[in-house]
């Protein structure tokens, strides 16, 4: 498998007067292209901070970031906006929608960046990429005209509708019931398994774990177990003890990821 995102002992320390928040310390894991990864954690232990990292919206403090086979160190702000054009797309928890455009008018305004694609073309990505979704039939709707499950849908649809490499989603089903965040979560492992997009979601709900192939356990700030989804079982290894050889390969197989560690405390 191609490596899509590799960050080798990367730290991220945020000044909040005068202190400094280690929100991340000495994390290295890599992403396979064309998977779905879990990064599973409770409030506070970092997700928002990785996400940010591997979708180029921050730099770290220390380590290196490879995303997509680009070391991304010491680029512009301008260089960096546009590899993450070329190469990211985001789901927030909140939607985050134009309350006064429609469905489809909020799914072609990333295309409007892409000065090389007429009108029609960026009209036929936005409707290809609701169709994705299961939402032609209310294409005309507003925002305040659509259920909470069908805005995430919506801004699903205007992650893909750029061809991203990478579709990174931020607790994507934090404001939903469970039923309507499960929806969302199998739909975007269908878009990964039809189109192959690597999708890299957070989240602080065990219970959805098993929509994801791998997953990187979060806890203050480190990375503390790793999951490997095989057979429908998890091969999670324990990174606690990674420095700790002597205490031999820390590997085990749990039946669901239900029983795995690494998310505890219920996020606010
Ligand atoms: P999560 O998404 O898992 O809830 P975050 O990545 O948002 O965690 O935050 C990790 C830690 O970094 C927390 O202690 C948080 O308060 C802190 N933090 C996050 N962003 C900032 C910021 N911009 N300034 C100061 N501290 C921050
Ligand atoms: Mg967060």
């Amino acid at each position: 498998m191609t490596e899509i995102v590799r960050l080798e002992n990367v730290s991220k320390e945020y000044a909040l007067g005068e202190h400094r928040v280690h929100a991340l310390k000495n994390v290295s894991f890599s992403v396979d292209a064309g998977v779905v990864l879990a990064i599973a954690g409770p409030s506070g232990s970092g997700k928002s901070t990785l996400l940010n990292l591997i979708g180029l919206i921050d730099v770290a403090t220390s380590g290196r970031v490879v995303v997509d086979g680009h070391d991304i160190s010491g680029r512009t702000p301008d260089e960096l906006a546009e590899m993450r054009r070329r190469t990211i797309g985001f789901i927030f928890q909140t939607f985050n929608l134009f309350p006064v455009l429609t469905a489809k008018e909020n799914v072609e305004f990333p295309l409007l960046q892409r000065h090389a694609l007429t009108k029609q073309e960026r009209s036929r990505r936005a409707s290809v990429a609701l169709e994705a979704v299961g939402l032609t039939a209310v294409a005309r709707h507003r925002p305040n005209q659509l259920s909470g499950g069908q805005r995430q849908r919506v801004a699903i649809a205007r992650a893909l509708a750029c061809g991203p490499k990478i579709v990174l989603a931020d607790e994507p089903t934090a404001n939903l019931d469970h039923k309507t965040g499960e929806g969302i979560l199998e739909l975007m492992k269908e878009i990964n398994r039809k189109l192959h997009t690597t999708f890299v979601f957070s989240t602080h709900d065990q219970k959805v774990l098993d929509f994801a192939d791998h997953y990187v356990g979060m806890e203050d700030g480190e990375l503390r177990f790793l999951g490997l989804r095989k057979d429908n079982q998890w091969l999670i290894s324990d990174d606690r003890r990674r420095a700790d050889r002597r205490k031999g390969d820390r590997r085990r197989t749990v039946r669901s990821a239900d029983e795995a560690p690494g998310v505890r405390a219920p996020e606010q």
